[in-house]
C-alpha cells in the first residue's frame, strides 16, 4: 500500500474534543447546547445510530433529549412533537432519525423542523442556503468529508472532483461543498455513461453508492484522494465501503478506510452543528 490512510476515527475524536471545549465556554455563559433525538419505531440499525449519537453528545457536554415513539405513531402526533421541540428554548438541534414508518410522510416532517434547529441540514431552506454559498447547517456526512479532505492536505481549489451518487443526504450536498471550495465537480449516478473513464480524470473521488467494492483500483488516477462514504456488508458479512480498498490504495495519494473513515465523522459533525446552533442562541 502506498497511500496515506486518512484516519477518520482520530480526526473525529479531534472534532469531538473541539466541540467539548466549545461547550465548556458556552457553559460559562449559562448555556448547555441541547440536541433532541427523535426515534420512531424499533429499526435495529436506527436504534444503534441513535444510541451512539446520544452517547457522543453526553461525552462532549451536550444535553440530549431522547424521544422514543412507537412504530404506530401517526404523522400528526410526530408533527406536534416537532412543533413543541421547535418552541423549546433548551433545544438547539432536532434530529428525526430516518427511515420513518410508512404512514408518515418523511419530507413533511423534515420540512416541519425549524431551519434554525435543522442540524441535519435537510430542510429545503438549508439546502438553498448551502447552494447559494451561505450555509446555515451543512449535512453531517459531506461536512465530515470536507474536514477529512482538509486534514489530509488535499488541494481542492482547481481540482477535478468526481462525486459518485446524487442522494439528497450525501451526493448533492457533497457536490455543493466541493464547488464552493472551487473544485470542478462532476456528479455521477446510475445512468452515467462510461463511469470508469469519468472517475479516471478525478483528483478527488467521493464514492457514495452503496455497492461493495464497486470502484475498482484501476479507476483511480495515481495521486488522487479517495473518500469512501459507502457502508456495505460483503459476502462474509464484514463491513466494507464502495471502493476496492486494497487495489485503490496502490494508486491513491490518500484514502479513507471502512470502517474508521467517514462513519465516525458523521456523528462528530452533528455535535459541531449542534454547538454552532447553540452559539447563535
Ligand atoms: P442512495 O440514496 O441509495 O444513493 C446511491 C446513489 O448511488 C444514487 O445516486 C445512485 O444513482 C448511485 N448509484 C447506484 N448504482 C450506481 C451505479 N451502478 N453507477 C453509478 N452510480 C450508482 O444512497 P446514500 O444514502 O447516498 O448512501 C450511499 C452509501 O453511503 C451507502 O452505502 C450508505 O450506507 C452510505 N452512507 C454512509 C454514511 C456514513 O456516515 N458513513 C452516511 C450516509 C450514507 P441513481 O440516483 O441514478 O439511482
Amino acid at each position: 500500500m502506498s497511500a496515506t490512510l486518512i484516519d477518520g476515527q482520530a480526526i473525529a475524536a479531534k472534532v469531538r474534543g473541539e466541540v467539548a471545549e466549545g461547550a465548556k465556554k458556552l457553559l460559562e455563559r449559562g448555556i448547555t447546547p441541547g440536541l433532541a433525538v427523535v426515534l420512531v419505531g424499533e429499526d435495529p440499525a436506527s436504534q444503534v445510530y441513535v444510541r451512539n449519537k446520544s452517547k457522543a453528545c453526553v461525552e462532549a457536554g451536550l444535553a440530549v433529549f431522547d424521544h422514543k415513539l412507537p412504530a404506530t405513531t401517526g404523522e400528526a402526533e410526530l408533527l406536534a412533537l416537532v412543533s413543541a421541540l421547535n418552541a423549546d428554548p433548551r433545544v438547539d438541534g432536532i434530529l428525526v432519525q430516518l427511515p420513518l414508518p410508512k404512514q408518515i410522510n418523511s419530507q413533511k416532517v423534515l420540512e416541519s423542523i425549524s431551519p434554525d434547529k435543522d442540524v441535519d441540514g435537510f430542510h429545503p431552506s438549508n439546502v438553498g442556503q448551502l447552494w447559494t454559498g451561505q450555509p446555515r447547517f451543512v449535512p453531517c456526512t459531506p461536512f465530515g468529508v470536507m474536514r477529512l479532505l482538509k486534514e489530509s492536505d488535499t488541494q481542492i481549489a482547481g481540482a477535478d472532483a468526481v462525486v459518485i451518487g446524487r442522494s439528497n443526504i450525501v451526493g448533492k450536498p457533497m457536490a455543493a461543498l466541493l464547488l464552493s471550495a472551487n473544485a470542478t465537480v462532476t456528479i455521477c449516478h446510475s445512468k452515467t455513461r462510461d463511469l470508469p473513464e469519468v472517475v479516471r480524470r478525478a483528483d478527488i473521488i467521493v464514492a457514495a453508492i452503496g455497492k461493495a467494492a464497486f470502484v475498482r483500483g484501476d479507476w483511480v488516477k495515481p495521486g488522487a484522494t479517495v473518500i469512501d462514504v459507502g457502508m456495505n456488508r460483503n459476502a462474509e458479512g464484514k463491513l466494507c465501503g464502495d471502493v476496492d480498498f486494497a487495489a485503490a490504495s496502490e494508486r491513491a495519494r490518500a484514502i479513507t478506510p471502512v470502517p474508521r473513515g467517514v462513519g465516525p465523522m458523521t456523528i462528530a459533525m452533528l455535535l459541531e452543528n449542534t454547538l454552532r446552533s447553540a452559539e447563535r442562541r
